[in-house]
């Protein structure tokens, strides 16, 4: 259940309000958005009269119930406003959300190096990204591949994060390492594979550390959404979801497929911000742009992409990987795209093709 309430309702009355349904065993909770204040209402709500709640104050402008299991995630638990989440990384804040300019992550797959995972940082804040990531410890399909750096890598990271004010998102696959993560990242992943994993997204949820959420392998929308509110309903509110691809039929052309109807079906059932991750729903670094124009088309607030110095030679998914100078071109291409939909930065930098004959020169330099 939810209580909108009327612009202008003095500050008192919401803690009064607030009181008096504590008194009713329910727990309010109050979701300031840009034009509304809304107050959800947790706990057991089904005897609960819509009416008996109008009736509490003159303030009060709207109660309706939210029939979605999903509650706190659910558009409505908002009043159709949309979640900004804004993240602070050494470079000033950056806001994820519907109302603003596209976000970009890029990085390896795998952080393999201090010296790879910095010089990667440099390119990529250089051709105009906001994040950079790259997994210290990595989930694969085989006990054999290799499975990450660990906390070594979380060092290589903070460097990387320091050198170039990037922020930092990593992927965390076991509650042990939490505390060791959470000290170098802006943004805590949970990959494809843990969606479902509902004790770490407990103990995430416990953290106020920005959450971004990947679909599992072959989540339907609705159990995506249910393990957002994992996190959500153990306190934590920034959750930011990825759309990462699924299995369908055909994976011998494309690793996964990218659903991009998840983007427009998301928006008409979340507040939460949307990510898509172009890379491993295509598994082909060949499709990565055209699947990423697609999404920033459908709507998406950020894109995630694999970037890596040499894609042939990388521990993991080089496949789908761009090395530096496709990603220059590619921040190039959706750009231009961005700019079109109004969601592109205006400080941030358009490159132009002479910038990126020196961004190719800088990379084989320092790959010596
Ligand atoms: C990753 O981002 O490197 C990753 C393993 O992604 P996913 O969980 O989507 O497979
Ligand atoms: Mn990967």
């Amino acid at each position: 259940m939810i209580i909108v309430v009327k612009s202008g309702c003095p500050q008192e009355e919401i803690k009064l309000l607030c009181t008096e349904l504590r008194r009713w065993n329910i727990l309010p909770e109050v979701s300031r958005g840009e034009n509304k204040v809304a107050i959800g209402l947790v706990g057991d709500t089904a005897e609960i009269d819509l009416q008996q709640v109008q009736n509490l104050s003159p303030f009060i402008e709207q109660v309706l119930r939210i029939n979605k299991p999903f509650k706190r995630a659910s558009l409505e638990f908002r009043y159709g406003e949309p979640s900004n989440i804004k993240v602070s990384t050494p470079s000033g804040n950056v806001t994820f959300g519907q109302n603003h300019p596209l976000v970009v992550i890029a990085g390896p797959c795998s952080v393999e190096s201090e010296e790879m995972i910095v010089e990667t940082a440099l390119q990529v804040k250089a051709a105009g990204g906001h994040f950079l990531r790259g997994g210290a410890y990595k989930p694969r399909t085989s006990p054999y591949a290799f499975q990450g750096h660990g906390e070594s890598a979380l060092e290589w990271l903070a460097t990387a994060r320091s050198v170039s004010g990037l922020g930092i998102i990593t992927e965390v696959m076991d509650a042990s390492e939490l505390s060791a993560i959470a000290s170098v990242a802006d943004i805590l992943q949970v990959g494809a594979r843990n969606m479902q994993n509902f004790s770490l997204l407990k103990k995430i949820g416990a953290t106020n550390k920005p959450v971004l959420l990947k679909r599992g392998l072959s989540a339907t929308i609705e159990e995506w959404l249910m393990s957002a509110e994992y996190i959500l309903a153990a306190g934590n509110p920034n959750v930011i979801l990825c759309e990462r691809g699924i299995r369908t039929c055909d994976s011998k052309y494309t690793r996964n497929t990218l659903d991009i109807s998840a983007i427009p079906v998301l928006r008409n059932l979340t507040h939460l911000p949307i990510v898509v991750d172009p890379s491993h729903a295509t598994g082909k670094s060949e499709l990565v742009s055209p699947m990423a124009k697609a999404a920033i088309a459908a709507g998406c607030d950020s894109l995630m992409v694999e970037v890596h110095p040499n894609p042939q030679k990388a521990l993991s998914d080089g496949p789908q990987s761009l090395n530096f100078a496709s990603f220059t071109e590619f921040m190039r291409e959706i750009s231009h795209l961005s700019q079109f939909f109004g969601r592109w930065e205006q400080h941030q930098p358009c490159i132009t093709s002479k910038q990126l004959s020196i961004n190719s020169e800088v990379s084989s330099f320092s790959l010596r």
